[in-house]
């Protein structure tokens, strides 16, 4: 899952960062909204994390373009405390939660997951594929009842494969979904996830559909 933050406080924005990490999303962070416009059109994001205090341009100013371009990215909207006005304005505006600053840092990984949840019209926080069992929140797979050892990419890209079962995903759009701006990617690296992946999970739970991409078919 790749994330957008938008956040012009430094320190915010590190602790955001380095904690949605730490939960296994990739996370670009810009700081000011000139920049994210730009960012997202050219990333692929699963969702914003969206300021609305920004020099210049505001949050909201961004948030109003970006639905009124049709965007649907989910947007979580971080406010100051005091600013009730701000949030009320952002929900309005169309944005999809918001979190009041300062904030938990857990709480921000529950939020970012339920609306990630949302998003793909899943109901339960689990995601259930065959005898394969993931659940987001505590990172824990389970095969057929056993415990699974996953890396955190070879469980993000399982989850980003399961959205959409019967999807094909390309190598570059799951090399987005893996890692932020700034990593060294090797150009291998997809194709190791998955070499290893079905090792743990058996060699036919992800298909490669040649010179596509990759796909875990709809019934396994
Ligand atoms: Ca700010």
């Amino acid at each position: 899952m790749r994330l957008l933050l938008v956040e012009d406080d430094p320190m915010i924005g590190e602790s955001v960062r380095r904690g949605l990490r730490r939960e296994g999303f990739a996370v670009d962070w810009v700081a000011d909204a000139e920049s994210a416009g730009p960012a997202l059109e050219a990333g692929t994001y699963d969702l914003l994390l969206l300021d609305l205090g920004l020099p210049r341009k505001s949050g909201l100013d961004l948030l109003r373009e970006l639905r009124a371009g049709g965007a649907g990215i989910p947007v979580l909207v971080l406010t100051a405390r005091d600013a009730v006005g701000d949030r009320v304005l952002g929900l309005d505006s169309g944005a999809d939660d918001y979190l009041v600053k300062p904030f938990d840092l857990d709480e921000l990984g529950a939020r970012v997951r339920a609306l990630l949840r949302r998003q793909t019209g899943r109901v339960q926080p689990e995601i259930h594929h065959g005898g394969l069992v993931l659940n987001p929140a505590t990172h824990q797979a389970r095969l057929r009842g056993q415990d699974l050892v996953l890396s955190a990419r070879e469980f993000a890209l399982l989850v980003a494969l399961l959205e959409r079962p019967g999807a094909v995903l390309s190598r570059a759009r799951l090399e987005e979904r893996l890692y932020g701006w700034g990593k060294e990617v090797e150009s291998n690296a997809v194709e190791v996830h998955v070499h290893n992946l079905r090792r743990k999970l058996g060699t036919s739970f992800i298909r490669t559909v040649r010179g596509v991409g990759y796909m875990v078919p709809k019934s396994p």
